[in-house]
C-alpha cells in the first residue's frame, strides 16, 4: 500500500440546500430527515466539524466524515490596512487565490467577495482582468469566504465586486445568495446583498427575476466607443442596451438599481459626460457612485482631482440623480476597487 497516496477529494457540503443535504443524508444510510440536521448545524450554529454535531449518531458523523468536508476553511492570509479594511487570501485550488475585503464603516459592516479565479472580462484598468480567467468558484468557495472570517457573524452587507464577473458564474452566484437568504440559510434580507455586473444581459436579467438583490452595473463611460477602449465586453453589451433593458424592471422602491462610475482625470470627468451619464440612466431610477481610480501599471490614466470628482457628483445631484463618491478604502494594501489580483501562485506569499 502506499502511504503516500492523496487522501481522495471530500465534497463539501457547504453551499447545499436542505435538500440536497438529505440526498447526502440517505446516499450514507442515514434517515433523511438527518439532513435537515445538518443545514441547521451548518447554517445556524456554523459548525466547523461534524464532531459538534451532536445529535447525530457516531455511525453518522464518522459516515459524514469519510465522505464529506463541512468546507469551512480558514483563508490563507489576512492584510490589514490602516483604515481598518482586512484583505483575505483564499486558497482556490490548482495554485490559484481569490481575495475577500472587510470593510467596516460606523454601522455598517461589508464584505466584498469574490466569484471567479480571475475575470474573462478583459477590462483594462483592473487587475483582476490582467491576470485572466482561471476557472468559476464553487458555492461552497464563494460562501467559505464568508463563513471562515473573523468577523463573520457581524457582517451587515455583502457585495459581490470582487474579483470576477458574478453573471458569468450566475449558477454558483444563485447558489450563494440563496444560502444567505433562504429561511433555511442565513434568512438575510436580499436588500443587504449588492451584485455588481458589467452587464452581460441573459444572465443578468435571470437574476433580476429570480432574485431581490440590488443590482451594480459598471459604467464607467456613457459613450459607446469610450467605454469599448477599456472594457472589451461592451462590443456585446453595449451600454445603452444594458440601461434600455433595465428599463424594463422597478426598481422604484426597495430595490436599488446603481451605477458604477470610475472617474479619471480630463478623460470622463467633465460636464458633458455628467450630462450625457444622466441621460444614459434617465427612466430607471439609478444612482450614481463614483469611484476613484487607484492607478494600476500600463493605464494610461489617472484619478480624477476630489475636486473635478465633486464638481460631476452636483451636476447629477443638480438634476435630481442621487450621487455619492465612494470612500476609497484598502488602497495600501491593494485591496481598493480594480486592484483584487489574488496570488496566482497561492505559495508565492
Ligand atoms: Fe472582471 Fe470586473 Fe475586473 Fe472587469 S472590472 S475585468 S468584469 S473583475
Amino acid at each position: 500500500m502506499n502511504i503516500m497516496a492523496e487522501q481522495p477529494h471530500k465534497t463539501p457540503l457547504l453551499g447545499m440546500n436542505p435538500e440536497q443535504l438529505r440526498n447526502v443524508a440517505t446516499s450514507l444510510g442515514l434517515p433523511a430527515f438527518q439532513g435537515g440536521q445538518i443545514a441547521q448545524w451548518i447554517y445556524q450554529k456554523r459548525a466547523t466539524s461534524f464532531d459538534q454535531m451532536n445529535n447525530l449518531s457516531k455511525f453518522a458523523r464518522q459516515k459524514l466524515h469519510e465522505n464529506y468536508t463541512i468546507g469551512v476553511e480558514e483563508p490563507i492570509k489576512a492584510s490589514e490596512s490602516i483604515d481598518g479594511t482586512i484583505k483575505y487570501l483564499f486558497d482556490a485550488g490548482n495554485g490559484f487565490a481569490v481575495e475577500a475585503v472587510y470593510i467596516p464603516d460606523d454601522e455598517r459592516a461589508t464584505l466584498c467577495i469574490s466569484s471567479q479565479k480571475g475575470c474573462r472580462m478583459g477590462c483594462t484598468f483592473c487587475m483582476t482582468g490582467r491576470q485572466g480567467f482561471h476557472g468559476n468558484l464553487s458555492v461552497a468557495q464563494i460562501i467559505n469566504q464568508i463563513f471562515s472570517i473573523p468577523y463573520s457573524q457581524s457582517l451587515t452587507n455583502i457585495v459581490f465586486m470582487g474579483m470576477g464577473e458574478p453573471m458569468d458564474n450566475l449558477s454558483e452566484v444563485s447558489k450563494a445568495i440563496e444560502v444567505l437568504t433562504a429561511k433555511w440559510g442565513l434568512a438575510w434580507s436580499p436588500k443587504r446583498i449588492t451584485v455588481s455586473s458589467i452587464g452581460k444581459l441573459a444572465e443578468l436579467n435571470t437574476l433580476i427575476k429570480t432574485s431581490s438583490v440590488h443590482i451594480a452595473i459598471s459604467v464607467h463611460s456613457p459613450y459607446h466607443n469610450e467605454r469599448l477602449q477599456f472594457m472589451p465586453v461592451e462590443k456585446a453589451y453595449n451600454i445603452e442596451t444594458i440601461m434600455q433593458n433595465l428599463r424594463n424592471y422597478d426598481f422604484a422602491h426597495q430595490r436599488r438599481l446603481s451605477v458604477e462610475y470610475i472617474m479619471w482625470d480630463g478623460f470622463n470627468d467633465d460636464n458633458v459626460h455628467a450630462d450625457a451619464l444622466a441621460e444614459l440612466i434617465k427612466g430607471t431610477s439609478a444612482r450614481v457612485n463614483l469611484i476613484r481610480f487607484h492607478s494600476i501599471p500600463g493605464f494610461p490614466y489617472h484619478s480624477s482631482s476630489d475636486n473635478r470628482m465633486i464638481a460631476f457628483r452636483d451636476r447629477l445631484n443638480s438634476k435630481g440623480i442621487i450621487c455619492t463618491i465612494r470612500k476609497s478604502r484598502g488602497e495600501d494594501i491593494m485591496a481598493a476597487c480594480g486592484m483584487l489580483a489574488g496570488a496566482n501562485k497561492k505559495h508565492s506569499y
